[in-house]
């Protein structure tokens, strides 16, 4: 793939590791010139989708996740992976109020989130192998 720039990093799922990636990830953003808004709309989906990696990729045990982050143009992609639980049944997990784990107390709007706040979004999962989530934003004010 043709990019400007691009970045990848691996980390532990651990919840610590949740506010490194948002940092890591609004820190590379920032070369674009975005604005507050949309540096908090990218921290924010980040920080959904590392959420849900650890807590229900790996069911808050250990593994790896993996964040790149790439520019082109004007244009930040964001890729999440782990190779954890996998999704069963993708277009109910994306339903905004849907969770598995109601018992968390989790409202089941991470997928809405990421999906307002980006500008594209795309999940792939495989059951037992892993999710992928790829996040695109186009940076406005970028010259
Ligand atoms: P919230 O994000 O509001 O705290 P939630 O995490 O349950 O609640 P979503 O982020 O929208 O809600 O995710 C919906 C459901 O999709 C989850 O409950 C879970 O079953 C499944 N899911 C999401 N991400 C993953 C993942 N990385 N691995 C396995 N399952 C996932
Ligand atoms: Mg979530």
């Amino acid at each position: 793939m043709k990019y400007d720039n691009h970045i990848k990093v691996e980390f532990t799922s651990k919840s610590a590791n949740e506010s490194l990636a948002r940092v890591i990830a609004s820190a590379f953003v920032s070369q674009l010139d975005p604005t507050l808004e949309e540096l908090a709309d990218i921290r924010t989906a980040v920080s959904e989708a590392v959420t849900n990696a650890i807590i229900h990729g790996y069911d808050g045990g250990k593994g790896k996740v993996i964040m790149e982050c790439t520019l082109q143009d004007h244009t930040v992609e964001i890729k999440i992976v782990d190779k954890g639980n996998g999704i069963e049944d993708l277009n109910l997990a994306m339903q905004p109020l849907y969770t598995s784990k109601p018992e968390l107390e989790r409202s089941g709007m991470g997928f809405t989130v990421m999906q307002s706040f980006m500008d594209f979004l795309e999940v792939k999962s495989e059951l037992h192998k892993g999710t992928t989530i790829i996040m695109r934003k186009c940076i406005k004010n970028a010259d």
